[in-house]
């Protein structure tokens, strides 16, 4: 019997699902077991598009579709959070499985706390993530760095500190801060992101900690939840995963990794957030940067840690293009104190205002101040538990 705790190697029984999933597959066949038993309705996941760099949100509700959502698609920077409100009712009456990057787990969690997603109805298989690179970036960095045609390029993997792929039957890598170095690669927010292992969702997956014969062919999964244990637990009697405890010197080995890309976290955030320090410069920038704003409202509508709603910032600021600062001033401060960094706002800014930035340095500030850590339990955040003094005689 499985327990909240546990750390195993899991992975696939079935071959075709071993072969095209990551890591073993064993979150495809995970997640393709609890639609098989009926214990979820449907699973969202992300499949690939067009190519390679086009990541796809699905939601199937037929198990043999499930192995299109195998593998890692690192040129995609969509974040699931606020499908589950925008498009499934906020699983309201359904059942949902998904897998979910941190950043996704997160967003699900801020949501659930403005009551837009029933978390009891949400089975959270939590990825592992070294960070995204959008699309474009990614193509230039085959071009300009690899010097490979785009579209030659069929798997791209990070693994220990590389960018590896694989295109035209040969394989090239390097290393990611010397990427990083030469401005290539994550987004920034990735770059700053703390949430590598996602321990809030139901189980915990990834490959670090994964001893080397078995790179490729296990999953280290944590089991962090009771309902995780359960599907550990039914999918292992069904024959749909196996399983192995991993040795000291991996689960060892699983944290040394973590830790060294948390430093590396640190190193970005002080980098992103110095000129950031003096609240004077913050201003300047922020006026600066957002008078290119043309007001299309896409960082509202994103930001998984805001309600559904865009009419508070029509009302309050019609017509003028762009809009007066306290447009700007009014989103942080309903999500100064939760935001998660996911950097959608700042991905799908038309304006390239670094708006994640902008916010991910006021959170960080808050964060110090409150001790809240947003989208990592379910308390509420700190403008929520305010109480307005009476003003009245
Ligand atoms: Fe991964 Fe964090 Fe970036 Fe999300 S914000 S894609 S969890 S590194
Ligand atoms: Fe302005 Fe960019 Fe927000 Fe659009 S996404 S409202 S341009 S800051
Ligand atoms: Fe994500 Fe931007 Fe909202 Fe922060 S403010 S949670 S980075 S969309």
């Amino acid at each position: 019997m499985s327990a909240k705790g546990d750390l195993v190697y899991a992975w696939a029984t079935n071959a075709l699902i071993r072969e095209k999933g990551e890591s073993g597959g064993a979150v495809t066949a995970l997640l393709k077991f609890a639609l098989d038993e009926k214990m979820v309705d449907a699973v969202l996941g992300v499949k690939k598009g067009a190519d390679i760099y086009d990541a796809r949100p699905v939601l199937i509700t037929d198990p043999d579709e499930v192995i299109e959502t195998a593998g890692t698609i690192l040129g995609g920077t969509l974040l699931l959070s606020k499908l589950f409100g925008k498009y499934l009712d906020g699983a309201k009456d359904l059942k949902i499985a998904a897998a979910l990057k941190g950043c996704d787990v997160m967003g699900v969690y801020e949501q659930a706390k403005r009551r837009q997603v029933n978390l009891d109805n949400v089975l959270m298989i939590g990825l592992n993530c070294g960070g995204a690179t959008t699309p474009a970036m990614m193509k230039r960095i085959m071009s300009e760095v690899f010097e490979v045609d785009p579209d030659s390029v069929r798997k791209e993997t990070m693994y220990k500190g590389h960018l590896h792929i694989i295109y035209d039957g040969q394989q090239k890598d390097i290393s990611i801060p010397k990427l990083e170095e030469a401005g290539y690669g994550r987004r920034s927010n990735c770059r700053r992101c703390r949430m590598k292992i996602p321990r809030q969702a139901d189980l915990a997956c990834g490959q670090w900690g994964v001893k080397e014969e078995m790179v490729g062919k296990a999953t280290f999964v944590e089991v962090c939840s009771q309902r995780g244990a359960e599907l550990i637990d039914r999918a292992l009697e069904a024959g749909a995963v196996g399983i192995k405890v991993p040795d000291a010197s991996c689960i060892k080995a699983r944290k040394r990794r973590e830790e060294a890309i948390l430093d590396l976290a640190d190193k970005w955030r002080k980098r992103d957030f110095e000129p950031l320090s003096s609240s004077k410069e913050r201003l300047r920038m922020i006026i600066e940067e957002t008078s290119r704003c043309i007001k299309c409202y896409t960082c509202v509508e994103v930001c998984p840690a805001l309600f559904n709603t865009i009419k508070p910032y029509i009302t309050a600021f019609p017509g003028k293009v762009p809009p007066e600062l306290g447009f700007h001033l009014l989103r942080y401060s309903h999500v100064a104190d939760s935001c998660i960094d996911c950097g959608q706002c700042e991905d799908l800014c038309p304006m390239d205002i670094p708006n994640a930035l902008f916010m991910h340095a006021m959170e960080a500030d808050l964060e110090e101040l409150y001790g809240y850590h947003a989208g990592e339990d379910m308390s509420l955040p700190a403008v929520a538990i305010t109480e307005e003094p009476d003003m009245t005689d």
